[in-house]
């Protein structure tokens, strides 16, 4: 079949712009390109792999899942059921913890991020200031999989280790502490397609959705010390719950809740009071 003859295909079962994403991914072009190559014969191997993620997606299967990578910060990192789809709320929090280092003034900052997933927050941090010390610590094996493979093929010089938050952990004091818990109600109400196919180990947070917050400020006292930046993303709904749990595990510490870009209450820094 020809590229156009797929496109049309796709277009029965699924939308253009999905067809023609998929279509370029297999074909290793970006999904401009296809216009000026709409008469190649595509090999059977990958037609049929085509029409078997057009089938995919059809069912309501994350496109992330299916193309098998995502661009994070401009880094590609391979996705699959193991690990939470990076989101862009989540570069917004990258973006601020590197402000953070720029303007801290010190050099070989040591990094830990908890619940690491692919790998996105950590490997990234790492990739934009290798002076960094950068530690990955998710409790899932299979997570911790894909995390190696993206520093791996990102080249990024990161250390892992398989722990629930800081329980199996060698103690060390970090200066910066990053993560991206779970943090949905138990019961929530979320998209489907998020419900069906991310790991629920990545989604859920409790009642409440900040029993991770919780786990990590309670136990986290023998990893930082008092010049330690905490950097969390957040649920929009979550800025009070929270200011009073950080208030009451670190209280001479000031809590900073930022916006994301579309103005909801997305990020949560626990610094010390002076700075
Ligand atoms: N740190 C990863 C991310 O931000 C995974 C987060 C998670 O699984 N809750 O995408």
């Amino acid at each position: 079949m020809r590229v156009e003859d797929l496109i049309v295909y796709g277009k029965k079962y699924i939308s253009s712009s999905h067809a023609k994403l998929l279509l370029a991914d297999l074909l290793k072009k970006n999904p401009l390109e296809l216009l000026l190559i709409l008469d190649l014969e595509v090999e059977p191997n990958l037609v049929q792999e085509y029409q078997r993620k057009v089938l995919a997606l059809k069912n309501n299967y994350p496109i992330q899942y299916v193309i098998g990578h995502v661009n994070f910060y401009g880094y590609e990192f391979l996705v699959n059921q193991d690990v939470l789809i990076p989101r862009f709320e989540t570069e917004e929090l990258v973006e601020k913890v590197l402000q953070y280092e720029q303007n801290c003034g010190k050099n070989n900052l040591s990094v830990l991020d908890l619940g690491c997933g692919s790998g996105c927050i950590g490997i990234t941090l790492k990739k934009k200031l290798p002076n960094l010390l950068v530690t990955l610590v998710d409790k899932s094996e299979k997570a911790l999989i894909v995390a190696k493979e993206n520093a791996k093929r990102l080249e990024a010089d990161v250390t892992f280790y398989q722990s629930d938050w800081f329980s199996n952990l060698p103690i060390e004091q970090y200066d910066i502490i990053v993560s991206n818990p779970p943090y949905i109600k138990d019961g929530e109400e979320i998209e489907k397609i998020v419900r069906g196919n991310e790991p629920s180990l990545a989604l859920y947070g409790g009642k409440e959705g900040i029993d991770c917050y919780r786990q990590i400020l309670e136990t986290s006292y023998p990893y930082q010390k008092d010049s330690t930046l905490f950097a969390f993303e957040i649920g929009s709904d979550q800025k009070d719950l929270l200011t009073s749990l950080v208030e009451k595990t670190y209280p001479d510490r000031r809590v900073v809740v930022e916006k994301d870009m579309q103005g909801r209450n997305r990020m949560l820094f626990v610094l010390p009071k002076n700075e």
